[in-house]
Protein backbone atom coordinates (compact mmCIF):
# COMPACT_ATOMS: atom_id res chain seq x y z
CA UNK A 1 0.00 0.00 0.00
CA UNK A 2 1.23 3.36 -0.87
CA UNK A 3 0.82 6.88 0.15
CA UNK A 4 2.28 10.11 -0.50
CA UNK A 5 3.55 11.22 3.09
CA UNK A 6 5.20 14.84 3.74
CA UNK A 7 7.75 15.70 5.91
CA UNK A 8 6.68 17.93 8.73
CA UNK A 9 10.15 20.22 7.88
CA UNK A 10 9.36 23.68 6.00
CA UNK A 11 11.40 22.05 2.66
CA UNK A 12 9.86 18.61 3.00
CA UNK A 13 10.72 15.59 0.72
CA UNK A 14 8.16 14.34 -0.73
CA UNK A 15 7.83 10.28 0.28
CA UNK A 16 6.03 7.87 -1.13
CA UNK A 17 5.17 5.22 2.09
CA UNK A 18 7.22 2.04 1.15
CA UNK A 19 9.01 -0.26 3.63
CA UNK A 20 12.08 1.40 1.31
CA UNK A 21 11.26 4.90 2.47
CA UNK A 22 13.91 7.53 3.15
CA UNK A 23 16.39 4.65 2.95
CA UNK A 24 19.97 5.20 1.52
CA UNK A 25 19.65 1.70 0.11
CA UNK A 26 23.55 1.59 1.40
CA UNK A 27 22.87 0.27 5.31
CA UNK A 28 24.31 -3.21 5.61
CA UNK A 29 21.44 -4.06 8.16
CA UNK A 30 18.65 -2.82 6.21
CA UNK A 31 19.98 -4.38 2.71
CA UNK A 32 20.01 -7.81 4.67
CA UNK A 33 16.32 -7.19 5.47
CA UNK A 34 15.62 -7.17 1.30
CA UNK A 35 16.69 -11.13 1.13
CA UNK A 36 13.90 -13.20 -0.16
CA UNK A 37 14.01 -16.74 1.22
CA UNK A 38 13.23 -17.76 -2.43
CA UNK A 39 14.05 -15.82 -5.63
CA UNK A 40 11.42 -16.12 -7.97
CA UNK A 41 12.82 -17.77 -11.57
CA UNK A 42 11.30 -16.70 -14.62
CA UNK A 43 12.87 -19.38 -16.98
CA UNK A 44 13.73 -22.29 -14.45
CA UNK A 45 13.55 -24.79 -17.64
CA UNK A 46 15.86 -23.16 -19.22
CA UNK A 47 19.49 -24.48 -19.43
CA UNK A 48 22.45 -21.66 -20.38
CA UNK A 49 24.61 -23.25 -23.04
CA UNK A 50 28.05 -21.19 -23.61
CA UNK A 51 29.86 -22.69 -25.90
CA UNK A 52 33.80 -21.33 -26.26
CA UNK A 53 34.73 -19.21 -28.74
CA UNK A 54 38.34 -19.85 -28.32
CA UNK A 55 37.85 -23.32 -27.09
CA UNK A 56 35.57 -24.70 -30.11
CA UNK A 57 34.49 -21.82 -32.87
CA UNK A 58 37.32 -21.00 -33.76
CA UNK A 59 38.58 -24.81 -34.23
CA UNK A 60 36.00 -24.55 -37.24
CA UNK A 61 33.48 -26.75 -38.69
CA UNK A 62 35.11 -30.14 -36.93
CA UNK A 63 34.62 -28.32 -33.34
CA UNK A 64 31.32 -27.02 -34.06
CA UNK A 65 29.24 -29.21 -36.25
CA UNK A 66 29.31 -31.96 -34.31
CA UNK A 67 28.40 -30.28 -31.36
CA UNK A 68 25.42 -28.18 -33.57
CA UNK A 69 24.40 -32.24 -34.51
CA UNK A 70 23.82 -32.78 -30.41
CA UNK A 71 21.85 -29.43 -29.71
CA UNK A 72 19.36 -30.12 -32.54
CA UNK A 73 18.73 -33.24 -30.77
CA UNK A 74 18.98 -32.24 -27.30
CA UNK A 75 16.49 -29.16 -28.09
CA UNK A 76 13.56 -31.88 -28.47
CA UNK A 77 14.33 -32.66 -24.91
CA UNK A 78 15.82 -30.04 -23.22
CA UNK A 79 14.56 -25.81 -23.20
CA UNK A 80 18.34 -24.62 -24.28
CA UNK A 81 19.76 -20.99 -24.79
CA UNK A 82 23.12 -21.13 -26.73
CA UNK A 83 25.61 -18.73 -25.82
CA UNK A 84 28.64 -18.07 -27.92
CA UNK A 85 31.94 -16.80 -26.92
CA UNK A 86 34.35 -14.80 -28.73
CA UNK A 87 37.74 -16.26 -28.81
CA UNK A 88 40.76 -15.84 -31.07
CA UNK A 89 39.76 -12.68 -32.92
CA UNK A 90 38.92 -11.09 -29.83
CA UNK A 91 42.12 -11.47 -28.20
CA UNK A 92 43.36 -9.60 -31.29
CA UNK A 93 41.18 -6.27 -30.78
CA UNK A 94 41.93 -6.65 -27.36
CA UNK A 95 45.92 -6.80 -27.82
CA UNK A 96 45.63 -3.90 -30.54
CA UNK A 97 43.39 -2.05 -27.71
CA UNK A 98 45.84 -2.94 -25.31
CA UNK A 99 48.94 -1.21 -27.15
CA UNK A 100 46.88 1.70 -27.66
CA UNK A 101 46.51 2.25 -23.79
CA UNK A 102 42.68 2.01 -24.23
CA UNK A 103 40.80 1.69 -21.03
CA UNK A 104 39.33 -1.56 -19.80
CA UNK A 105 35.55 -0.17 -21.09
CA UNK A 106 36.95 0.55 -24.40
CA UNK A 107 38.06 -3.00 -25.02
CA UNK A 108 34.72 -4.80 -23.76
CA UNK A 109 32.93 -2.32 -26.32
CA UNK A 110 35.47 -3.80 -28.96
CA UNK A 111 35.13 -7.90 -28.07
CA UNK A 112 31.56 -7.68 -28.10
CA UNK A 113 31.43 -7.52 -31.95
CA UNK A 114 33.50 -10.73 -32.12
CA UNK A 115 30.88 -12.85 -29.22
CA UNK A 116 27.89 -10.88 -31.72
CA UNK A 117 29.72 -12.15 -34.68
CA UNK A 118 30.24 -16.03 -33.69
CA UNK A 119 26.03 -15.51 -32.17
CA UNK A 120 25.03 -14.85 -36.01
CA UNK A 121 26.86 -17.49 -37.86
CA UNK A 122 25.99 -20.29 -35.27
CA UNK A 123 22.21 -18.93 -36.15
CA UNK A 124 23.13 -19.25 -39.85
CA UNK A 125 24.23 -23.14 -39.18
CA UNK A 126 21.31 -23.80 -37.14
CA UNK A 127 18.63 -21.71 -39.06
CA UNK A 128 17.04 -24.40 -40.79
CA UNK A 129 16.36 -26.42 -37.51
CA UNK A 130 14.83 -23.27 -35.91
CA UNK A 131 18.44 -21.83 -34.47
CA UNK A 132 17.08 -18.49 -33.87
CA UNK A 133 19.38 -15.45 -32.92
CA UNK A 134 18.30 -13.36 -30.44
CA UNK A 135 19.38 -9.99 -27.99
CA UNK A 136 20.09 -9.10 -24.89
CA UNK A 137 16.21 -7.36 -24.57
CA UNK A 138 12.24 -8.25 -24.43
CA UNK A 139 13.15 -11.91 -26.16
CA UNK A 140 14.71 -13.19 -22.82
CA UNK A 141 11.42 -13.05 -21.31
CA UNK A 142 9.97 -14.96 -24.06
CA UNK A 143 12.65 -17.75 -23.85
CA UNK A 144 10.73 -20.81 -22.70
CA UNK A 145 8.24 -19.85 -25.16
CA UNK A 146 10.80 -19.85 -28.19
CA UNK A 147 11.76 -23.73 -26.73
CA UNK A 148 8.49 -24.89 -26.57
CA UNK A 149 8.14 -23.64 -30.17
CA UNK A 150 10.67 -25.61 -31.25
CA UNK A 151 13.53 -22.95 -31.44
CA UNK A 152 17.08 -23.29 -30.38
CA UNK A 153 17.76 -19.62 -29.53
CA UNK A 154 20.88 -18.25 -29.21
CA UNK A 155 22.62 -14.86 -28.06
CA UNK A 156 26.02 -13.49 -27.55
CA UNK A 157 27.71 -14.09 -24.17
CA UNK A 158 29.36 -10.40 -23.83
CA UNK A 159 27.48 -8.67 -21.11
CA UNK A 160 26.41 -5.12 -22.15
CA UNK A 161 28.90 -3.30 -19.62
CA UNK A 162 30.49 -1.51 -22.64
CA UNK A 163 31.67 1.74 -21.06
CA UNK A 164 30.03 0.92 -17.57
CA UNK A 165 32.74 -2.16 -17.43
CA UNK A 166 34.48 -2.26 -13.75
CA UNK A 167 37.82 -2.23 -13.81
CA UNK A 168 40.06 -5.39 -13.92
CA UNK A 169 42.35 -6.08 -10.70
CA UNK A 170 44.94 -6.88 -12.49
CA UNK A 171 45.70 -5.32 -16.14
CA UNK A 172 42.98 -3.89 -18.63
CA UNK A 173 41.51 -6.67 -20.02
CA UNK A 174 37.58 -6.44 -19.20
CA UNK A 175 36.76 -9.09 -16.61
CA UNK A 176 32.96 -9.56 -17.66
CA UNK A 177 33.56 -11.26 -20.81
CA UNK A 178 31.09 -14.39 -22.59
CA UNK A 179 31.83 -16.70 -19.24
CA UNK A 180 30.63 -14.00 -17.23
CA UNK A 181 27.72 -13.05 -19.41
CA UNK A 182 25.85 -16.34 -19.33
CA UNK A 183 26.50 -16.98 -15.73
CA UNK A 184 24.96 -13.55 -14.90
CA UNK A 185 22.24 -14.21 -17.17
CA UNK A 186 21.63 -17.74 -15.77
CA UNK A 187 21.48 -16.47 -12.21
CA UNK A 188 18.85 -13.46 -13.32
CA UNK A 189 16.58 -15.40 -14.93
CA UNK A 190 16.71 -18.58 -12.70
CA UNK A 191 18.09 -21.03 -15.16
CA UNK A 192 17.86 -24.86 -14.73
CA UNK A 193 21.07 -24.77 -15.30
CA UNK A 194 24.75 -23.29 -16.38
CA UNK A 195 27.17 -25.70 -18.75
CA UNK A 196 30.34 -24.54 -20.25
CA UNK A 197 31.20 -26.35 -23.30
CA UNK A 198 34.69 -26.14 -23.47
CA UNK A 199 37.75 -28.31 -25.21
CA UNK A 200 39.40 -29.64 -21.97
CA UNK A 201 38.02 -32.05 -18.97
CA UNK A 202 37.25 -29.50 -16.70
CA UNK A 203 39.34 -27.12 -14.33
CA UNK A 204 42.77 -28.47 -13.62
CA UNK A 205 45.48 -27.27 -10.77
CA UNK A 206 47.32 -25.61 -14.16
CA UNK A 207 46.16 -24.99 -17.86
CA UNK A 208 47.38 -27.72 -18.95
CA UNK A 209 47.89 -26.62 -22.29
CA UNK A 210 51.18 -25.28 -20.88
CA UNK A 211 52.68 -28.45 -19.69
CA UNK A 212 54.39 -30.95 -21.37
CA UNK A 213 52.09 -33.16 -22.49
CA UNK A 214 54.27 -36.30 -20.77
CA UNK A 215 53.75 -34.43 -17.21
CA UNK A 216 49.65 -33.56 -18.13
CA UNK A 217 48.39 -37.42 -16.90
CA UNK A 218 50.24 -36.17 -13.49
CA UNK A 219 48.08 -32.94 -12.83
CA UNK A 220 45.66 -32.61 -10.27
CA UNK A 221 42.08 -32.83 -11.40
CA UNK A 222 38.96 -31.10 -9.59
CA UNK A 223 35.82 -32.82 -10.96
CA UNK A 224 34.01 -30.83 -7.86
CA UNK A 225 34.93 -27.75 -5.75
CA UNK A 226 33.48 -24.99 -4.09
CA UNK A 227 34.06 -21.11 -5.28
CA UNK A 228 35.16 -20.55 -1.88
CA UNK A 229 37.60 -23.41 -1.95
CA UNK A 230 38.88 -22.17 -5.77
CA UNK A 231 39.44 -18.86 -4.21
CA UNK A 232 41.28 -19.69 -1.51
CA UNK A 233 43.89 -21.75 -4.00
CA UNK A 234 44.32 -18.66 -5.79
CA UNK A 235 45.31 -20.68 -8.89
CA UNK A 236 47.11 -18.53 -11.43
CA UNK A 237 45.21 -19.32 -14.07
CA UNK A 238 41.50 -20.82 -14.59
CA UNK A 239 39.56 -22.53 -17.30
CA UNK A 240 36.50 -20.02 -16.31
CA UNK A 241 37.08 -16.08 -15.61
CA UNK A 242 37.60 -15.17 -11.89
CA UNK A 243 34.78 -12.90 -11.69
CA UNK A 244 32.71 -16.05 -11.90
CA UNK A 245 33.86 -17.22 -8.30
CA UNK A 246 32.58 -14.21 -6.71
CA UNK A 247 29.11 -14.22 -8.81
CA UNK A 248 28.88 -17.66 -7.60
CA UNK A 249 29.09 -17.05 -4.15
CA UNK A 250 26.69 -14.33 -4.00
CA UNK A 251 23.97 -16.36 -6.28
CA UNK A 252 20.77 -16.41 -5.03
CA UNK A 253 19.13 -18.85 -8.12
CA UNK A 254 22.23 -20.80 -9.51
CA UNK A 255 24.07 -22.94 -7.26
CA UNK A 256 26.53 -24.38 -8.93
CA UNK A 257 28.31 -24.34 -12.80
CA UNK A 258 29.71 -27.10 -14.78
CA UNK A 259 32.50 -26.89 -17.07
CA UNK A 260 32.55 -30.42 -19.99
CA UNK A 261 34.85 -30.83 -22.94
CA UNK A 262 32.44 -31.05 -25.85
CA UNK A 263 35.31 -30.42 -28.13
CA UNK A 264 36.64 -34.22 -27.60
CA UNK A 265 32.89 -35.30 -25.97
CA UNK A 266 30.00 -33.85 -27.38
CA UNK A 267 27.73 -36.50 -26.30
CA UNK A 268 28.66 -35.10 -22.68
CA UNK A 269 26.24 -32.14 -23.37
CA UNK A 270 23.56 -34.29 -23.15
CA UNK A 271 25.26 -36.34 -20.21
CA UNK A 272 25.55 -32.79 -18.31
CA UNK A 273 21.62 -31.65 -19.03
CA UNK A 274 20.65 -35.46 -17.90
CA UNK A 275 22.30 -33.95 -14.43
CA UNK A 276 25.23 -36.33 -14.77
CA UNK A 277 28.70 -35.16 -13.02
CA UNK A 278 30.61 -35.37 -16.36
CA UNK A 279 33.78 -32.64 -16.13
CA UNK A 280 34.08 -29.82 -13.41
CA UNK A 281 31.42 -28.95 -11.11
CA UNK A 282 31.86 -25.60 -9.44
CA UNK A 283 29.89 -25.08 -6.25
CA UNK A 284 28.34 -22.20 -4.49
CA UNK A 285 29.06 -23.74 -0.72
P1 LIG B 1 36.53 -20.26 -24.11
O1 LIG B 1 36.85 -20.01 -25.54
O2 LIG B 1 35.59 -21.40 -23.89
O3 LIG B 1 36.19 -19.04 -23.32
P2 LIG B 1 39.22 -20.15 -23.08
O4 LIG B 1 40.25 -20.54 -24.06
O5 LIG B 1 39.02 -18.72 -22.77
O6 LIG B 1 37.86 -20.86 -23.50
O7 LIG B 1 39.44 -20.91 -21.69
C1 LIG B 1 39.53 -22.30 -21.69
C2 LIG B 1 40.98 -22.70 -21.64
O8 LIG B 1 41.49 -22.37 -20.37
C3 LIG B 1 41.24 -24.17 -21.75
O9 LIG B 1 41.29 -24.54 -23.10
C4 LIG B 1 42.58 -24.33 -21.05
O10 LIG B 1 43.64 -24.40 -21.98
C5 LIG B 1 42.72 -23.05 -20.26
N1 LIG B 1 42.99 -23.20 -18.81
C6 LIG B 1 43.60 -22.26 -18.07
N2 LIG B 1 43.73 -22.63 -16.82
C7 LIG B 1 43.17 -23.86 -16.72
C8 LIG B 1 42.99 -24.77 -15.63
N3 LIG B 1 43.40 -24.47 -14.40
N4 LIG B 1 42.37 -25.95 -15.88
C9 LIG B 1 41.95 -26.24 -17.12
N5 LIG B 1 42.10 -25.43 -18.19
C10 LIG B 1 42.70 -24.24 -18.00
MG1 LIG C 1 37.33 -17.54 -22.36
Amino acid sequence: MTRLVKEDSEVGRLHINTPLMGESLVSKEFLRRTESKEYFRMQPEINILKIGGQSIIDRGAKAILPILDELIRLKEEYKILLMTGGGTRARHVYSIGVDLGMPTGVLSKLGDKVSWQNAEMISVLLAKHGGVKIGHGDNLEQLTMFCRLGYLPITYGIPPYGFFEHPAEIGSIPPHRTDCGAFLLAENIGARSVIFLKDEKGLFETDPKKVDAAKRGGLKFFDKISAGELLELDLDDLIIERPILTLLQRAKCIKQIQIIDALNNPGDIGKALAGEHVGTIITKD
